[in-house]
């Protein structure tokens, strides 16, 4: 989706402190049809890990307790600009939390298809905003593969083909760069299983750079599961696409994508910002969810996994490096 975005910067500044300060920046002609719930501008913590500062943007601070209520608040706005009144999404879980709330809060009917291991709680969370829920049984791959009959009939809130989820999700790094003084930093270390924050961030990143607000591009680093990597193993076989993998279970199941509809996109992202992959461990993620709870910090395991790996980055990254990690979902949907 072709877009030119803008940066009032003085403009912002004066704005609440919400990603819709970032107006110019998304694709939503009319205000009348913004939905939101004053989201984002998520703090940036400092934290002390593996005995380095790091900075930690706390996503977990949302009103689904998740970063896809980015996504979820510019799409559900398209559609209501849009005159939809119905949408169908299928999920792991969480951006069936926030495409349920939104639109719910747009008077949109919606129906979530997620797989039928999902987190109770993630279920939940989407029942009680009113939307239908489909469970299916099988892999999440089983889950897109049943959802696309009734794709075909309404609307098609995705999270992975939508463009416009991304251009909510680019507002990450708009307010990394702002928090930081118009800066960039040196790297970010995400999680990537369909790259819904991974290839927002980049764009986001890129858009600052051509509006000549920043210099350079942070390098990407990127985590999965080492029981479901396809891209990791696609990285480091030098390939363009995906490796087809039957993935293990995981505790991380928000990242437990086998086929990511974008795999291509997020392999040459992560290349062109001269970053890399990493996997991490059942053990690995486990750990660094306790760690980080033994600080405040309950994340679910999707998240720690992304914790897991910036240990593993730190520990090979340069001592002056400024590098920027993220609490993508709240530890209460999981227990
Ligand atoms: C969606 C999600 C991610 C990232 O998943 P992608 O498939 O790459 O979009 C990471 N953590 C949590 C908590 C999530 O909900």
């Amino acid at each position: 989706m072709e877009y030119e975005s803008h940066f009032p910067v003085e403009e912002i500044e004066k704005r609440p402190p919400n990603m819709w300060r970032y107006r110019e920046a998304l694709p939503i002609e009319d205000d009348r049809f913004i939905i939101s719930m004053l989201e984002g501008f998520t703090p940036l913590i400092e934290e002390e890990i593996c005995r380095r500062k790091v900075l930690i943007k706390q996503d977990y601070l949302f009103p689904t307790g998740s970063y896809k209520d980015r996504g979820a608040s510019a799409l559900i706005s398209y559609a209501k600009e849009h005159s939809i009144e119905s949408v169908v999404e299928d999920s792991s879980g969480n951006a069936g939390c926030s495409i349920s709330a939104y639109s719910a809060r747009a008077g949109i009917s919606c129906e979530i298809f997620v797989p039928e291991r999902t987190s109770a709680g993630k279920l939940g969370q989407i029942s009680a905003y009113g939307a239908k829920l489909r469970l299916i049984r099988g892999s999440r791959e089983d889950t897109a593969r049943s959802v696309f009959k009734s794709a075909c009939e309404r609307f098609y809130a995705s999270h992975t083909y939508n463009p416009v989820f991304l251009h909510g999700t680019k507002t990450f790094s708009f307010e990394i760069c702002e928090q930081l003084g118009w800066k960039s930093p040196d790297s970010i270390v995400l999680p990537v299983g369909n790259g819904t924050l991974l290839l927002g961030a980049s764009i986001g990143f890129q858009e600052m750079k051509s509006a000549g607000i920043i210099s350079n591009v942070p390098k990407i680093i990127a985590v999965q599961s080492e029981n479901c990597s396809p891209l990791v193993q696609a990285f480091n076989r030098r390939l363009a696409w995906p490796v087809p993998v039957a993935a293990k279970p995981t505790v991380a199941e928000g990242i437990a994508i086998e086929r990511p509809v974008r795999g291509s996109q997020i392999l040459e992202a992560v290349r062109d910002s001269d970053g890399r992959f990493i996997s991490v461990s059942e053990v690995e993620i486990i750990e660094a969810r306790s760690e980080m709870a033994r600080r405040g910090h309950f994340l679910e395991p999707t998240a720690a996994a992304t914790i897991a790996g910036l240990k593993k980055y730190i520990v090979s990254s340069d001592p002056d490096e400024c590098i920027i990690s993220v609490f993508t979902g709240h530890g209460l949907k999981t227990g």
